[in-house]
């Protein structure tokens, strides 16, 4: 491990928090509040942190090395305080010095909000890189966008969701820190002007008539684990371009200084909660072009004044990757700037950018696909669009060329086509890799969805199966499990969790099995205890936990898991003697806001679970819970206590997953499909020790083909499937309202508005899914089996570390040197 330069003093650390509380809050710490306590302890760690974030950044200028822009609409960082003491490798020291002054670290890390600037797995992924790329000691940052309102709050009214703002930032983020020296000019609507520039012979572009904002740029630290790297991440806060005032009044601009003053506030103000879903908004589209042009200034500013102000080995020292379509405006906003802003002809300029630019492919789902109208999109970003088109226009050539006479190769391919353009199209075209996010997503990509390109340019597509960190998702998720492996097999897990591997002799030592059964027994306790104080129900840590946490989605089919739950709980009326291990169903999920027939599902959740929940006759043999608000700082808590991880997305649907993942490495036996990195999963611990069920996804994509299956069939023949679907609309779960869950049966079994019957096939799967139930039950009997399987479950889990994910994007992709970085 590096040497950490800086030293640590308890006592020194103990006094730094009580004078910022004085200096804060003109209180001694014994007075203060608990957010007040949060706050003086946050400046206390973020002094620890600051002579390593200097020292990098000095390191970088000094040693000029590549750099990766990681551009994200998203980063879903959860909290700082806890992690930030973890990479320091400070934590216990920490939490010392605190119990000296009477304070629980516990409490003081529950007052901090969640920075919450995403929505699920794609802005996880975002969060998890950051922290291996720092960990990794590769130069980097995060490019994003500073949102007012992040993710909003759920509650749960009545069994509804109810979406409340989420103010993250109203007490102020301690760990944050304003440039103002690196704010950036952002230009959208007008026209452009061009002439004929008589000395040089050039066209000249001037965008006219214009509104514009300042982008602003707040960095965070992203401290890597044991070393002395601390890496940026850099979101951009958007201000008016001058701030109202009267002189704007007198030249007769009052109008345009009040758009402008609003086209500020807007931009920034909320994210949007679609995750996996385009809505085609323009404002949104305002907030890609935003933050990439204010990144890819600063990107290419910085590089000049470390080249001679000439930007044309650019992609030597820098390159940009695409988290998804979001941010692929950088690949013209790149052109604009090196043809408009640095005068280099087309040629020069595209073989730059298209050496500098790499994107990353997160779904193969239609309505996820960034189409935008030309019109919006040449309204707002005029310039950007007259350089999309002739990106398109000589794309086109390339493949009329390449493809004479293949009108269908064009109507597949082109940037542009039926008046939308097509971002992913744009993104392959000009990016010099393409990859995607789990083995059977990127073949998926290469022989169907993206086929007609792989055949055009095989080169640039590659995999890079996503990854967790482990430093959040167990070191700090996870203490109890944290301290027995080390206990066991020292730290190195830490910054290598293949090392997990050498704790597979201990599956067969009888001893070891119970620790670790009794660690995961207390990790369900701890949640039991968090379900009490926040659902006011009472779980019984003895039951099997079945968790499914994710976003809600039809393709993730939550729905699938609360039919299942509905014909369990007929069984068991049925025959009240029956024989199961008690089980506690937990979910745990937010649904966009406009997302109905996800609105629908929660409240069927939350409404069976009142139902089973106070039905005595069963003697708490099943329990339902809904936790309210999942997020990165509850996740933690939940993976924990696990036993069954619910994987049951329709085959093919889920990219990759990367909850799979975290509920593996803290020990959970995954009942799922074969989709997405579960393939993975399933090879790395062997089919012994996994329950897998349900179509395959060849088999999925060829009903689809066919135009999709016959759900009546199964509801005509199936007693028990027909029994659970009237369910649905006998008022049972609805007494109030009969009719509330028609549209969810009518989704099931109703074509409706070009929109096949079950496009989940939820029903095809059903009796597969009812068997690989039984067998969990079956399998959760034998103790000693059990601990087994989950034990190789956690310690199999070295592959799906975000270490060695990002290792894979820095050497094959990005040519990234490691630099480390030294504290005088
Ligand atoms: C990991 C994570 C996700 C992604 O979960 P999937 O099951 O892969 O969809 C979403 N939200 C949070 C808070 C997470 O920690």
């Amino acid at each position: 491990m590096t040497d950490t330069a800086v030293s640590f003093s308890k006592e020194e650390f103990k006094k730094k928090v009580v004078s910022n509380c004085k200096s804060l809050y003109r209180k001694n710490i014994d007075e203060a509040d608990k957010q007040q306590v949060f706050q003086s302890v946050a400046y206390a760690v973020k002094d620890l942190i600051i002579d390593k974030w200097i020292a990098t950044h000095k390191t970088y200028d000094k040693e000029d090395p590549k750099v990766v822009y990681y551009m994200s609409m998203e980063f879903l960082m959860g909290r700082a305080l806890g992690n930030n003491m973890i990479n320091l490798t400070k934590y216990n020291e920490i939490k010392e010095a605190l119990e000296e002054l009477g304070l629980d670290i516990n409490v003081i890390e529950d007052q901090e909000p969640d920075a919450a600037l995403g929505n699920g797995g794609l802005g996880r992924l975002a969060a998890c890189f950051l922290d291996s790329l720092a960990t990794l000691e590769y130069p980097a940052y995060g490019c994003g966008i500073r949102y007012k309102y992040g993710m909003f709050k759920q509650e749960i009214k009545d069994g509804y969701q109810v979406e409340v703002p989420d103010n993250w930032l109203k007490d102020g983020n301690p760990f944050e820190i304003k440039r103002s020296e690196y704010k950036y000019e952002v230009k959208f609507g007008g026209y452009v002007r061009s002439y004929r520039d008589e000395a040089s012979g050039r066209d000249i572009f001037v965008q006219e008539d214009y509104r514009s904002v300042i982008a602003v740029p707040y960095d965070l630290p992203v401290i890597g684990y044991g070393n002395n790297t601390v890496n940026s991440l850099r979101i951009w806060d958007a201000e008016p371009v001058n701030t109202f005032n009267l002189s704007s009044f007198d030249k007769g601009d009052y109008q345009k200084a009040i758009e402008e003053e609003n086209l500020a506030k807007n931009i920034v103000e909320v994210l949007y909660p679609n995750d996996n879903h385009y809505a085609g908004k323009e404002l949104r589209l305002k907030q890609q072009y935003f933050f990439v042009s204010a990144s890819v200034q600063r990107a290419v500013d910085r590089y000049k004044s470390m080249h001679n102000g000439d930007v044309r080995k650019l992609y030597e020292k820098v390159t940009f990757q695409l988290n998804d379509t979001h941010p692929t405006v950088a690949v013209a906003e790149l052109m604009r700037i090196l043809m408009d802003e640095n005068g280099l002809e087309w040629d020069e300029a595209w073989d730059i950018t298209t050496k500098t630019v790499a994107y990353t492919n997160h779904t193969i789902m239609a309505e996820a696909l960034e189409k935008w109208p030309i019109e919006l999109f040449s309204r707002l970003l005029p310039r950007i669009y007259q350089i999309v088109e002739e990106i398109n226009r000589r794309f086109v050539e390339e493949i009329k060329a390449k493809y004479p006479g293949d009108q269908e190769k064009v109507r597949k391919m082109a940037v542009i086509y039926d008046g939308q353009v097509k971002m992913a199209h744009l993104a392959i075209c000009a990016g010099y890799s393409v990859n995607g996010v789990a083995k059977l997503h990127t073949e998926i990509l290469e022989k169907q969805e993206l086929k007609d390109f792989y055949e055009m340019m095989p080169e640039k597509f590659n995999n890079k199966t996503n990854g967790i960190t482990q430093r959040r998702f167990l070191l700090h998720a996870n203490p109890l499990l944290a301290d027995w492996i080390t206990d066991k097999i020292g730290d190195g897990w830490i910054t290598d969790l293949k090392q997990l591997e050498k704790l597979l002799v201990y599956v067969n030592d009888e001893k070891a099995r119970q620790e670790f059964m009794q660690i995961k027994h207390k990790n369900k306790v701890r949640l039991a205890k968090y379900i009490k104080e926040h659902n006011g129900i009472d779980v019984n840590p003895d039951s099997i936990f079945d968790v499914q946490v994710k976003r809600l989605h039809e393709y993730k089919r939550q729905l699938l898991n609360i039919l299942h739950i509905m014909y369990l709980y007929n069984e068991i009326k049925k025959n009240p003697d029956m024989d199961i291990v008690p089980r506690t169903f937990i979910f745990g999920a937010k649904a966009a806001a406009g997302y109905k027939i996800a609105k629908q599902t929660i409240k069927l959740i939350n409404n069976v679970a009142e139902v089973i929940n106070n039905d005595e006759s069963i003697n708490g043999k099943i329990k339902v819970v809904f936790i309210e608000n999942y997020r990165v700082s509850n996740a933690e808590i939940i993976f924990a206590a696990a036993d069954v991880s619910e994987q049951i997305s329709t085959a093919s649907k889920e990219a990759s997953g990367t909850g799979n993942m975290k509920f593996m490495l803290n020990g959970a036996m995954t009942l799922g499909t074969m989709d997405g990195a579960n393939v993975e999963i399933v090879q790395e611990v062997g089919a012994d020790n996994a329950v897998i069920f349900g179509l395959s996804s060849d088999e999925v994509i060829r009903y689809e083909n066919e135009g999709g299956y016959d759900p009546m069939e199964i509801f005509n023949n199936d007693q028990d499937i027909r029994e659970v679907l009237m369910e649905l609309i006998n008022g049972k779960y609805s007494k109030e309202d009969p009719e509330m869950f028609r549209d969810i049966y009518n989704s099931l079994l109703n074509t409706q508005e070009g929109r096949r019957a079950d496009t989940y096939f939820i029903l095809k799967d059903f009796c597969s899914y009812a068997d690989a139930q039984k067998k969990i039950d079956e399998r959760y009997r034998d103790e000693k089996s059990w601990a087994k399987t989950v034990m190789i479950n956690s310690f199999k889990a070295g592959k799906f570390s975000s270490d060695r994910t990002i290792e894979e994007y820095a050497t094959e992709i990005w040519k990234l040197t490691k630099t480390p970085v030294k504290v005088q």
